[in-house]
């Protein structure tokens, strides 16, 4: 089902043209207000953008400079114009405000609909918000959207695993929306209390905020018995809702008629073709507290497509994320995402979706050991394979604990993967 057949499915002429205006708009509008960029683009004039490549021709912006501008030095209208604000969790510095207008949530409102109908959600429909409503943008942005479609909402908010699975059942839900690693959560405290995924209505998860590998997600939609889709968006482009895959799970689109996407080299930012793949820029077309030209957004994907979808919908798909640039490490020489590890990982059945990935320094050296937890047992060939696939992949061998289920830490919010000891 498409939310707004007009939009959704327009040529890519008229997207084009859209987002050619959207562009100047957005650049007048820091240019014309108090916000401490105006300076940075002092060189650059509406007049000077002719076509959507002279995009490039605008510096790229920096998360360090948004930090550098807390609280609202960065946010384009006067506070009388200010609505509400959401937060960027902030737990690798200063964190970033987006200080969102009236027009700024029913933007956003109109790109979670999309997306709920992206993956089939419409106003027949009970939807439980398992995200919190608070600063992280999670729980709103899911709220906004099924209001603008008229489902049912179930806010129940983060935590309270058992009440989620009781409302699961009771209250007859049918689309779940969660961080990604939620569902690992809700799948094990069901196996404590013999829950049965299958007995209830559940048909739909909606999933995001954390990068998750393929294998998880066929885990998940085994366990609990659901259609998964895959949403992105940040505080910063204005929340969650900028993109999601579709039934035809063959990538993520991203809503062009309201932001611009282009795929860089991280070390050159120079922009890559398609099909290659770099980091995100976002430039938002639409958005009044905080627009943003070229923001790098630090997560690894690709254009997949720029051609009308078998959905119907002619918006650009990016590939599913693969990781941050933050969060890619270098071990022995060689790169990698924890993503790239857990694909791995899930493979076997016999390891719950739990695991942790932690770097030492050994004698001057980089080592690195995978703790994965065992369901029952975990046989010795079994050992013997992975720590093959592992070399096939790392190139070196790293060390694998396999512990018990149960022993490693199950945390409230967003997954804790990586355990870095190198620098301390
Ligand atoms: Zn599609």
């Amino acid at each position: 089902m498409i939310f707004n057949k007009k939009m959704e499915t327009m040529p890519r002429e008229e997207i084009e043209k859209l987002q050619l205006e959207g562009l100047k708009n957005t650049l007048k509008a820091i240019k014309n207000s108090g916000s401490i960029f105006k300076n940075k683009y002092k060189d650059i004039e509406p007049e000077d953008i002719r076509t959507l490549e002279d995009i490039r021709k605008i510096p790229i912006l920096e998360k360090d400079e948004l930090r550098k501008a807390y609280p609202f030095k960065h946010i384009v209208v006067d506070d009388e114009k200010w609505y509400r604000m959401h937060m960027s969790s902030g737990t690798t510095g200063t964190p970033i405000i987006n200080a969102m207008t009236k027009k700024d949530i029913e933007q956003w409102g109109e790109i979670m609909a999309r997306c709920y109908c992206a993956a089939g959600v419409t106003g027949k429909d009970r939807v439980q918000i398992t995200p919190s409503f608070g600063l992280f943008n999670g729980g709103f942005g899911f709220h906004y959207g099924a209001e603008k479609i008229g489902a049912f909402i179930v806010p129940i908010g983060a935590g309270r695993t058992r009440l989620q699975l009781k409302f699961m059942d009771e209250l007859s839900t049918t689309a779940i929306c969660a961080i990604a690693s939620y569902p690992l959560r809700l799948m094990e405290v069901a196996k404590e209390i013999d829950f049965d995924f299958k007995k209830t209505n559940l048909k739909v998860a909606i999933l995001g905020a954390e990068t998750w590998s393929n294998e998880l997600r066929e885990r998940i939609e085994e366990e609990m018995n659901v259609d998964t889709f895959d949403i992105i968006g940040m505080t910063e482009t204005g929340g969650v809702g900028m993109g999601i895959d579709c039934e035809a799970k063959n990538g993520i689109h991203i809503w062009e008629d309201h932001y611009i996407v282009e795929i860089v080299n991280p070390e050159t930012l120079e922009v890559v073709e398609d099909k290659e793949e770099g980091e995100m820029l976002i430039t938002t077309l639409t958005r009044e507290g905080l627009p943003l030209l070229r923001y790098r957004t630090r997560d690894i994907t690709k254009i997949i497509s720029r051609d009308k979808c078998d959905c119907g919908r002619t918006h650009l798909r990016v590939d599913r994320l693969k990781g941050r640039t933050d969060d890619m490490f270098k071990v022995k020489g060689v790169n990698f995402y924890p993503s790239q590890i857990e694909s791995i990982l899930m493979k076997y059945k016999n390891l719950t979706p739990y695991y942790n990935i932690v770097l030492e320094k050994v004698k001057g050296k980089g080592a690195m050991t995978i703790i994965a937890e065992r369901k029952n047992g975990f046989k010795h060939e079994e050992l013997e394979r992975l720590g093959n696939e592992l070399y096939d992949f790392l190139g070196f061998h790293c060390n694998i604990q396999i512990v018990p289920e149960g022993t490693i830490e199950r945390p409230a919010g967003k997954a804790v993967r990586v355990i870095d000891k190198r620098n301390k």
